[in-house]
């Protein structure tokens, strides 16, 4: 059986405790391997390599853009051959299905490769200036930010890690990285890669362990510069409180409860597969996932039949042999998400299609949750208001244009959202008062590496991604260079 270990200065080490945890395949309850369980000394140990890579040795930062732009593309072409192993490991890990494992693991290349190029073009202002003290050249650089503490979910192992790692290593920074404890596999290969490409000792480091410990300690060091963060609302708040010690620079990636507003006008048909791209694909465990659709009256019944009907038709099964839902990531999250069914029921939402485990054949050893759709909802439902993080999509009604934006703004969320009609005045109107970072018009849940992704409200702080995601990992400095040299004058004594 794989035993995981940390990867900390360039050596992979069992924990201070010596303790390990089993990682579990969520489609049948196997173990898949045993997890080394870490805590603050671990981090502390790791910090100690970072800060060495980062402040003594320097071979990572030091680097030319352009040579380090070429490791990164080394890296990227390491992960290619590597793919089909990295899709297996997040699909048996998390329980997705393989052919959206092996698009995430296509994305993650695609970022790295993207902050490779990204972090060769040109950057920064040249000023020149006067304020008095006579002519100034004025230019600005951008220089890495430290030592950087990375944090993320377990929804896209690999992928959250590569919209972290790829842009603090582009940008010439060490890193501590931990993975969440449900899914490390992916993560572990990704630093077999680094070990394989010849990353310089202590510029990447991984730490496997919980969130109150490990994530605690990383958010809370006093020698991590930077803390990014992609995860629950409540954690988010925990870590940016654990940050304020040092005044850390500090990204938050948080939840979402996304409103996808349905216009009378628009194609029933397209409108329907994309409803169930945003609450479906992956098993609905998706930060921006349209778990809210809020639709003109009009067209409600034929759309809520139409949604049922599809839903229904929707496969579940062993991840690896691609059905179209895959089980839900661990036996806890399943309850969550059958509690917050239950809650629906008690609240008076009409269930219209799911509502259930699934446990069909193989499928009972695993953790399934059918397709679920929950008709006749109002604003004051915990279904309504919460976020849920399966497969589970509530359904309201409006009759006017103010009325669906009231409704689509009615949640402390703001992540994502959608408006689908044929009215493009109408729909870059409404897309415009929708109070969220990620925003589509006639679609739902594209993303692209050269856009920022980020939240509004308690969505978040600060952008991954595009360029925005590049600076979040850097500090800017100013230089100012006296075109004049010799006494100024200022002082008549
Ligand atoms: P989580 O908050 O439980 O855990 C996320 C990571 O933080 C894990 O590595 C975990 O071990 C760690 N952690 C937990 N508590 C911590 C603490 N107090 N201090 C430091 N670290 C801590 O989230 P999850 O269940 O892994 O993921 C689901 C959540 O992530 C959802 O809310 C989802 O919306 C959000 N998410 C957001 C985005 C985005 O881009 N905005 C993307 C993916 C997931």
């Amino acid at each position: 059986m794989q035993i995981c270990k940390n990867y900390i200065g360039g050596e992979w080490v069992e924990s201070v405790s010596g303790e390990y945890a089993d990682t579990i395949n969520p489609a049948n309850g196997n173990v898949l391997a045993k997890m080394t369980v870490s805590g603050k000394e671990d981090v502390d140990l790791a910090v100690a390599a970072a800060k060495q890579s980062f402040y003594e040795t320097r071979e990572w930062r030091d680097m030319d853009s352009q040579t380090r732009g070429d490791f990164i593309l080394k890296l990227a072409d390491l992960m290619d051959e590597a793919r089909e192993e990295l899709a297996r490991l997040d699909a048996i890990d998390m329980g997705k299905p393989l052919r959206e494992s092996e698009g995430d693991i296509d994305d993650a290349i695609h970022c790295y490769r993207y902050y490779a190029g990204l972090i060769k073009a040109p950057y920064g202002g040249v000023y020149d200036v006067n304020d008095g003290f006579g002519k100034m050249h004025s230019y600005t650089v951008h220089e890495p930010v430290g030592v950087c503490g990375l944090i993320t979910p377990w929804n896209y192992p690999f992928l959250m890690g590569a919209w972290k790692m790829a842009p603090a290593l582009a940008a010439g920074n060490s890193i501590v990285f931990k993975p969440s404890s449900n899914c490390v596999l992916s993560s572990v290969k990704m630093f077999e890669i680094f070990e394989e490409a010849g990353m310089p000792k202590g510029s990447v480091n991984l730490v496997l362990g919980p969130g109150e410990s490990v994530g605690n300690a990383i958010a809370s060091h006093p020698d991590i510069s930077l803390v990014t963060f992609t995860g629950s609302t409540a954690a988010g708040q925990s870590i940016m409180k654990a940050a304020a010690g040092n005044i850390k620079k500090i990204g938050l990636e948080l939840g979402g409860k996304s409103p996808n507003v349905i216009f009378a006008d628009t194609d029933l048909e397209g409108a329907v597969e994309w409803a169930m791209i945003g609450i479906f694909f992956n098993q609905g465990e998706v930060c921006s996932a349209g778990s809210r659709i809020i639709i003109e009256e009009s067209l409600h019944d034929a759309f809520v039949a139409r949604l049922a009907e599809r839903a229904n038709a929707i496969t579940l099964g062993d991840p690896i042999e691609n059905p179209d839902m895959g089980p839900l990531v661990t036996e806890e999250q399943m309850n969550k998400v059958l509690r917050y069914i239950q809650k629906g029921i008690e609240e008076g939402a009409v269930l219209v299609c799911g509502g259930e485990r699934y446990t069909e054949g193989d499928c009972a050893k695993g953790f399934y949750v059918r397709p679920t759709i929950f008709d006749q909802c109002t604003p004051d439902m915990t279904i309504v208001k919460e976020e849920i993080f399966g497969p589970v999509v509530t359904i309201q009604t409006f009759k006017t244009e103010e009325e669906a934006i009231r409704l689509a703004n009615d949640t402390e969320y703001g992540l994502a959202g959608a408006v689908f009609t044929n009215d493009i005045s109408r729909a870059i109107r409404v897309i415009k008062e929708i109070r969220a970072g990620i925003t589509w018009i006639n679609c739902y849940n594209p993303t692209f590496n050269e856009a920022p992704w980020g939240g509004y409200k308690k969505s978040g702080i600060g952008r991954d991604l595009g360029v925005h995601g590049l600076e979040e990992y850097q500090e800017i400095k100013q230089i100012n260079i006296n075109l004049t040299p010799g006494a100024v004058g200022w002082y008549e004594h």
